[in-house]
């Protein structure tokens, strides 16, 4: 027999999962959040990845690590005399801690605040629309929904020629929470979060190589865009090689040996410290009883139409578990969308809209399609660019690497895409994603007034040289 009743339980508590819950109990529905996390000092921490190991940690030791990089290297161009910069690691780790821990108890806020239950403990979805829900320290307890959402999220990806040892071969969460700043610090994968966590050491000291599979360099990016951001980061000093596939691993006295293999052979190269950032998979395992059918694929990920729903009637799935890409905003979206259609609203997401950034420096950013997806589809279109260069704000600022480029329809003019790689790019970028959820052409952001001096002024010099008129670069009148 099952105890509580809800319109809606949702298992898991990260940004899919935690904005559905909210979500729901705005829209009225009488809603419980289960989730599983407790921090290191095993107090629970709603938030998800994203908030305990992801994207907002990441973001705290990328903050800081700029800001010694700059008070280290950059400051002196500026005029500004720093007699000695010294790194306090332990002192940066706490207060990235402070931010995870002030975001986590705050999700804990809103869910009192907007009378969501978190139930803090595993869930198991049951047939019929029960959950089995296990709390920390307590026997198991079933509850029953009319609605059941499922956002387990993802963990990262182990391979069995890396094993993770927690001290010298680690993953993603390893590399956020070092006690010292490694001499050498080797990372399989040169994705979005192996060239965060590789900025991150370099500018705190280590010398860090890439290995990395493909030939392409961040092959999801616009060719332009990655073509440039690779000169960047080696410029600065990641040693990234492409075409590099690591075969295997030994860790002997504290030093990881590592075998890969590009075009030219077999190679070694040996580190104090190995980071495995070659993905993630759906944490689905224990999530779903046996006697639930649900459709999953071969990496667990849970099968779902565009609206979320699971093969199970009255049963969706979001975020990380699901297909498209790992993003918190994408899961967030997903819980919003699935919350509103259980109130009855018809609620869409345009998933060609979704923003993706790279938190580097410069960062990188891009929404809608790239130069390459336009050409292979055989769309007509034109192209845009703008240098920070030629930017007077991007200048003051002594920020003048990267472009906006706008991509747009060769005959109506809709934008089509931009990308952005410059200073904050992942605040740029929101513009082509305002303008894009508009419907808006290249000329619309031309006929509009950006205040000046701004680096949103490249924006609009891009859409001017989409139409062949920008005004602070010279180019030849098409
Ligand atoms: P998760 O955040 O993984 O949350 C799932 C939650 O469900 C967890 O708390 C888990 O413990 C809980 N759970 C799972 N199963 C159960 C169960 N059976 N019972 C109870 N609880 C359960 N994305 C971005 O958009 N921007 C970034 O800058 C960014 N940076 C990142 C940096 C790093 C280092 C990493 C690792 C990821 C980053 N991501 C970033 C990705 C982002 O963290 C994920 O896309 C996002 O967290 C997915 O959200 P989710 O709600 O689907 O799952
Ligand atoms: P992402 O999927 O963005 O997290 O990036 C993971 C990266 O790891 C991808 O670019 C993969 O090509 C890369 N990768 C996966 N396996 C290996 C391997 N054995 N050696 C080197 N790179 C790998």
């Amino acid at each position: 027999m099952a105890g509580k009743q809800y319109d809606l339980i949702v298992i898991g508590a990260g940004p899919a999962g935690y904005v559905a819950a909210l979500r729901a109990a705005q829209l009225g529905l009488s809603t419980a959040c289960i989730d599983r996390w407790r921090d290191p000092a095993g107090k629970p921490a709603p938030g998800g990845t994203c908030l305990n190991v992801g994207c907002i940690p990441s973001k705290a030791l990328l903050e800081s690590s700029e800001l010694y990089e700059h008070a280290a290297e950059k400051l002196k161009h500026h005029g500004v005399n720093c007699r000695s910069v010294d790194l306090d690691l332990k002192a940066m780790m706490t207060r990235k801690e402070q931010v995870v821990s002030t975001l986590t108890q705050g999700v804990a806020g809103l869910f009192k605040a907007s009378g969501v239950d978190w139930l803090q403990g595993n869930g198991r979805l049951l047939a019929g629309h029960e959950v089995e829900f296990t709390p920390h320290d307590g026997k198991p307890q079933t509850l029953a929904a009319k609605h059941v959402i499922l956002a387990p999220g993802s963990v990262p990806v182990e391979v069995g020629f890396a094993p993770f040892d927690g001290e010298h071969v680690v993953d993603s969460s390893g590399a956020l929470a070092f006690d010292a700043v490694p001499k050498r610090l080797g990372i399989i994968g040169a994705g979005v979060i192996g060239l965060e966590l590789g900025s991150v050491w370099r500018r705190l000291g280590a010398k860090v190589v890439l290995l990395e599979a493909q030939e392409n360099f961040l092959a999801m990016a616009d060719a332009q865009v990655a073509r440039d951001a690779l000169k960047v980061f080696t410029q600065q000093g990641l040693d990234i090689r492409l075409g590099a596939r690591v075969t295997e691993t030994k860790v002997h006295d504290g030093t990881v040996k590592v075998g890969y293999q590009d075009a030219s052979g077999k190679h070694s190269v040996s580190f104090d410290r190995l980071v495995v950032a070659v993905g993630r998979v759906p944490a689905t395992d224990g999530l779903i009883a046996d006697e639930v059918e649900m459709v999953r694929d071969e990496r667990g990920a849970i099968h779902v139409d565009e609206f979320c729903q699971t093969s199970v009637p009255g049963v969706y799935a979001i975020g990380d578990a699901v297909r498209g890409p790992m993003l918190a905003h994408k899961g967030s979206e997903e819980g919003i969308m699935v919350a509103e259609r259980i109130a009855g609203h018809a609620a869409t997401l345009d998933y060609e809209l979704i923003p993706n950034v790279v938190y580097t420096l410069p960062e990188i950013a891009w929404v809608g399609r790239t130069e390459e997806q336009l050409k292979a589809a055989g769309t007509p279109y034109r192209s845009g660019v703008f240098p920070f260069a030629a930017s007077g704000r991007a200048r003051a600022m002594e920020a003048t690497t990267g472009m906006v480029k706008i991509l747009a329809h060769a005959e109506t003019d809709r934008i089509l895409g931009m990308h952005v790689i410059g200073a904050h790019a992942s605040e740029l970028i929101a513009e082509g994603v305002v303008a894009m959820n508009f419907g808006a052409s290249s000329e619309d952001i031309a006929l509009t007034t950006f205040a000046h001096p701004t680096l949103s002024e490249a924006v609009r010099e891009a859409a001017l040289d989409v139409l062949g008129r920008p005004l602070h670069i010279a180019r030849r009148r098409r």
